[in-house]
């Protein structure tokens, strides 16, 4: 990762923040990926940071479940 490259949102946030389809049962840890997006360790689900915002909807999440993380669109489209 080229050091230029700073997160799309803080350390801080990126620590608290959990799949909320996992978080009950499971860690629902997220890991950033392209910057630009967050994907659960548990499901799979994988949500946008719009704007620096990330967009922790389940059925967000869901729409790109399938998609692998080579072909999420960078910049994430917004939710409509
Ligand atoms: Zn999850």
């Amino acid at each position: 990762m080229p050091e230029s490259q700073e997160l799309p949102i803080s350390q801080d946030l990126l620590d608290i923040l959990r799949c909320p389809a996992c978080v009950r049962e499971k860690d629902g840890l997220l890991v950033l990926e392209k910057n630009a997006w967050l994907v659960c360790q548990d499901c799979g689900r994988k949500y946008p940071i719009s704007d620096g915002i990330p967009v922790m909807l389940i059925e967000e999440g869901d729409k790109w479940a399938d998609t692998p993380i080579e072909d999420l669109p960078i910049p994430p489209p917004r939710p409509e």
